[in-house]
């Protein structure tokens, strides 16, 4: 079951997002195409809608992670923005994302023109947010129930490759499924806390790597159940 996302939903909540993307701009992020995502996309609409829903809509546009069911959680919105600004997404680049969870970060990058395999590992999720995206008219990404592990190799290389739950180490595959030239943000890290990682694959076996923050990160689960 879905909201029905309607006009007077719209008014309501867009000053509100207004807001959340002046607090984004103060907090360092620069890119106006990802400001502009935010600015239109319905946060409010991807929570889990069987649980405690006037208090998390009251929440929607703060800068917080929430539920969306299943035990994960959606980032916060200034981890999204951080991660979208880094990975510099130009129109029509084929991206990986690695947890699709509720589908908020997939709609950013659809918003940013990029075309979205998203994989995800817990099937309510998984089952959920296939119908939601295109509900709310993201037709175009492909969905993937599996181990966001092991990639795609099936539709590798990738332009761009995005992991949003925290790793224990960078996981090989999808490092060989970036494109020479590609960029990959992972947070890496166990425990509570992870570091951003931003990789730019220069060669078949090398890459630079940035560590940029501290962020917190729900873990990337191994060995799917
Ligand atoms: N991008 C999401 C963030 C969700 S939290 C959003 O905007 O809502 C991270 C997600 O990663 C969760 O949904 C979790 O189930 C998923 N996940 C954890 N381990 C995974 C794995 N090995 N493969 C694929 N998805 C995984």
């Amino acid at each position: 079951m879905f909201y029905h996302v309607s006009k007077e939903d719209e008014y309501l909540f867009q000053g509100k997002r207004r807001r959340l993307v002046e607090q984004l701009r103060l907090k360092g992020i620069l890119d106006e195409a990802v400001l502009k995502a935010i600015e239109k996309i319905p946060r409010h609409l991807f929570f889990d809608q069987s649980t405690a829903r006037p208090a998390m809509l009251e929440h929607a546009y703060s800068d917080k992670a929430l539920p969306i069911g299943a035990g994960q959680t959606i980032s916060h919105p200034f981890t999204v923005a951080f991660q979208t600004e880094k990975l510099e997404i130009k129109s029509g680049e084929k991206v990986l994302e690695i947890g699709s969870g509720c589908g908020y970060q997939t709609a950013v990058l659809v918003e940013m023109g990029a075309k979205v395999f998203t994989i995800e590992r817990q099937k309510s999720l998984y089952d959920k947010t296939k119908l939601f995206l295109p509900y709310l008219g993201y037709k175009s990404v492909r969905f993937f129930y599996g181990d966001g592990y092991k990639g795609l190799p099936q539709h590798a290389p990738f332009d761009k490759i995005i992991v949003t739950a925290g790793a224990p180490y960078l996981p090989n595959d999808l490092l060989v499924q970036l494109r020479t030239g590609g960029i990959m943000v992972i947070p890496i890290g166990e425990g509570e806390q992870q570091e951003m990682y931003i990789l730019k694959k220069t060669s078949d076996t090398t890459f630079e790597r940035q560590v940029l923050g501290k962020f917190k990160f729900v873990p990337l689960l191994q060995n799917k159940a």
